[in-house]
């Protein structure tokens, strides 16, 4: 059996603990390999190995260190396909979207070759008589990232881009379902000149993530993943004195106007929900038609263009998704049909009981879709992260729009018209952290940041941009004067301006 091991120091390292983790293919539903799970003296080790690689990597200046962050983004680019292919193989996602997860984490490491400009301090000249201020960014010490399976390459690069730029080391504990693509990355960051050390990944479960969170030696967390999982991550990395930012689940909307362009309508949600079997938390698997014209129309269509999907494995070029994770994410999501069924909602389309003709193992599910949804119901509430369609009927955009707004979650929301007031308006009160006009998956670009509201974010700074720069670095505040003789007498009062 192939074994994934760490990356410690540069150098794969042989997992110590004995307990392993199974990695699928899923488009086979065989096992293909076994990732060593860390104990919690291994992440130490980790742990002890970048602390001291990092007062190096930090003392290099900010150019220098870019330098490495472009050599790297011309490595992840000349070995696109490679690692493509291997993601696919481990996650089930079609090739050419796995392209898209390794290309959205390398336009991070593009924003990250600007940190010697993102990292300039401010200066003030004369705050006071004599007197200068200035301020500087300076880089945490060792940080850690934890992330899940269903962007094994996009998020990893989301937080270590950034913190590796600002001169930190990074410990990444991606997800052990597809932990294959983030031991490659660490590989090509050697290869792009990083000191060995400054990024280690360790693989592991609950052991080796509790270890991290708790961990003196770990300034900062960063999560990936599944609301509760978040929620847990956050509080108890806070209570042992670091900086966490943990991103949960979603439940994105869909509202649909009566004036909106339903053909674009149509492609743009299909591809946003089905895409990816649905396992994106910018996937968009509530649709609110306003109106029951636009309920019927748009049902009407979607229906066949859900019907004309073709689901394939992951490098069958034409397949427009592949399986889902693992077979007990496959029973968790026709879980939900069954129980959608049983709530009430109208099934359209079934997408449970797929084969694939010579892969009948792996973890195929249909396009399903759900009309007459309500918001009490439980697949309403949770998070399905399948290829499932839920339509709410609303009849106004009021009635729409209180939907996102009300939900637990508040990752995105979409709003699809051709009145520029209304959705206007519609972006300035929906209590959701992304919104969309007339774009269905709102992920922002690499030079603002990502964060959703509400349960789909803990922690109050988002991923990369500006804000990963201030979440991976502290802020230093100077204030000087070099005084030219006798500067008054001795003062008990603190000082003002007045
Ligand atoms: P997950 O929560 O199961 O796992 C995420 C990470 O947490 C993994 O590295 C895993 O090893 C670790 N983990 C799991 N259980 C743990 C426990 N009990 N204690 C400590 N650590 C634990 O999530 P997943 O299934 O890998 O990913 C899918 C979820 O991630 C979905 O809910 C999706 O919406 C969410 N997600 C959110 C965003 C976002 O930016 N908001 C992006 C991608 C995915």
């Amino acid at each position: 059996m192939r074994e994934i091991s760490h990356f410690i120091n540069g150098k794969s390292v042989t997992g110590a603990s004995g307990r392993f983790g199974d990695i699928y293919d899923p488009n086979t539903g065989q096992i293909q390999a076994r990732v060593a799970l860390a104990t919690a003296a291994e992440i130490d080790d980790a742990v002890q190995k970048a602390a001291k690689a990092q007062a190096g990597w930090a003392a290099m200046n900010p150019q220098r260190r870019a330098r490495v962050m472009f050599t790297f983004k011309a490595l992840i680019e000349q070995n696109m396909e490679e690692l493509a292919h291997l993601l696919s193989s481990e996650h089930g996602k079609v090739i050419a979207d796995a392209k898209g997860d390794i290309q959205r984490g390398l336009e991070v490491v593009e924003f990250a070759c600007g940190i010697p400009h993102l990292l300039k301090g401010d200066y003030t000249e004369g705050a006071g008589p004599g007197i200068d201020v200035y301020s500087m960014r300076q880089p945490l010490g060792v940080v850690a990232g934890i992330t899940p399976f269903n962007f094994p390459a996009m998020i990893p690069l989301w937080m270590s881009a950034v913190a590796l730029a600002c001169g930190n080391a990074f410990i990444l504990k991606p997800s052990e379902k597809d932990p294959s693509v983030p031991v490659r990355l660490g590989e090509l960051l050697i290869e792009a000149g990083l000191p060995e050390g400054v990024f280690q990944v360790v693989h592991g479960d609950k052991v080796a993530v509790d270890a991290l969170i708790t961990h003196p030696d770990i300034r900062a967390v960063s999560f990936v993943g599944s609301s509760d999982i978040a929620q847990y991550i956050y509080a108890t990395g806070a209570s042992h004195g670091k900086r966490v930012q943990a991103m949960g689940g979603a439940k994105n909307h869909g509202i649909i106007m009566p004036d909106a362009d339903l053909d674009q309508v149509v492609k743009d949600i299909v591809g946003a929900a089905y895409g990816s079997a649905g396992e994106r938390c910018m996937a968009l698997p509530v649709a609110v038609p306003v109106g029951q014209k636009t309920a019927d129309a748009f049902i009407e269509r979607m229906i066949d263009a859900a019907r004309g999907l073709k689901v394939g494995i992951s490098t069958d070029a034409e397949a427009h998704y592949g399986p889902v994770i693992s077979a007990a994410h496959k029973a968790k999501v026709e879980n939900y049909i069954r129980m959608g069924v049983d709530e009430g909602a109208e099934l359209l389309l079934d997408g449970r009981g797929l084969k694939l003709q010579g892969h009948e193992e792996g973890f195929f599910i249909g396009p399903t879709l759900f009309d007459h949804v309500k918001p009490n119901m439980r697949t309403y509430r949770e998070e399905i992260f399948g290829p499932v369609l839920q339509v709410v009927r609303a009849e106004s955009l009021e009635e729409a729009a209180a939907l996102p707004s009300q939900h637990d979650y508040g990752n995105g929301v979409a709003i699809f018209t051709r009145n520029g007031l209304a959705a206007r308006e519609f972006a300035a009160k929906v209590n959701v952290g992304m919104v969309g006009i007339n774009v269905p998956i709102p992920v922002p670009v690499a030079y603002h940041s990502f964060g959703g509201w509400k349960r789909s974010a803990f922690g109050d700074m988002n991923q990369y941009g500006e804000d990963g720069v201030r979440f991976y670095t502290k802020v230093k505040t100077v204030t000087q004067r070099w005084p030219d003789g006798d500067i008054g007498d001795q003062a008990f009062v603190i000082p003002t301006m007045s």
